[in-house]
């Protein structure tokens, strides 16, 4: 399990870290349990999702002693430095839906003396590297990827199969639709 590091005052520089994996793979529950632990550790944190339209979700994320973590929405990845008030640590959940901007932002707040955490998708349905989550990934001090379960035969899986047809890289609000595999499994549907 990934034991982390606080943001010290006598030390100005902060770091990146990633939580990445399939879909179903408990990348924001693992983000939560950092989350929760910042929290009782008294530091200020901010937390950030992509606004994506025509997406249902829910923005409140409850930690454990009752408050709740508040995701703001953000269109473009620049905007997040505007809301950024000196908290040290900064959170961003989906990050892989962010433009490419958002490795340039973690950069520039990590170098600040911030802790920045992201957590996302690391490949598409296709198996290809989502968005910025790859660049993300080369410029993070700390890369936790965290596994799912393939449904096809029970191993830890890595690839998010989509069961329906349709060509779009986001496709939203449909989780049902996907499925955790693992390479064996995936490949077999894929080739069949
Ligand atoms: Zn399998």
């Amino acid at each position: 399990m990934f034991l982390e590091q606080f943001p010290r005052d006598d030390k100005p520089h902060g770091w990146i870290e990633v939580i990445c994996g399939s879909m179903f793979s408990g990348k924001t529950e693992e983000l939560i349990r950092r989350l929760r632990r910042a929290e009782f550790a008294n530091q200020k944190l901010l937390l950030f999702k992509p606004k994506l339209d025509n997406r249902y979700s829910e923005e409140k994320i409850m930690s454990h002693n009752g408050s709740s973590f508040e995701a703001m929405q953000l269109e473009k990845a620049k905007d997040l430095l505007k809301h950024w008030n000196k908290e040290k640590i900064v959170a961003i959940d989906e990050t892989q839906f962010f433009d490419m901007d958002i490795v340039e932002v973690a950069t520039t707040l990590a170098n600040k003396g911030v802790r920045v955490i992201c957590a996302g998708l690391d490949m598409d349905y296709k198996g290809i590297p989502f968005g910025p989550m790859p660049y993300m990934l080369a410029s993070a001090e700390y890369v936790t990827k965290v596994h799912a379960i393939c449904m096809s035969c029970g191993v830890p899986a890595q690839f998010s199969h989509r069961m329906a047809n349709d060509d779009q890289q986001v496709m939203l609000g449909a989780k049902e639709e996907y499925e955790p595999l693992c390479r064996f499994c995936y490949n077999k549907i894929k080739h069949d």
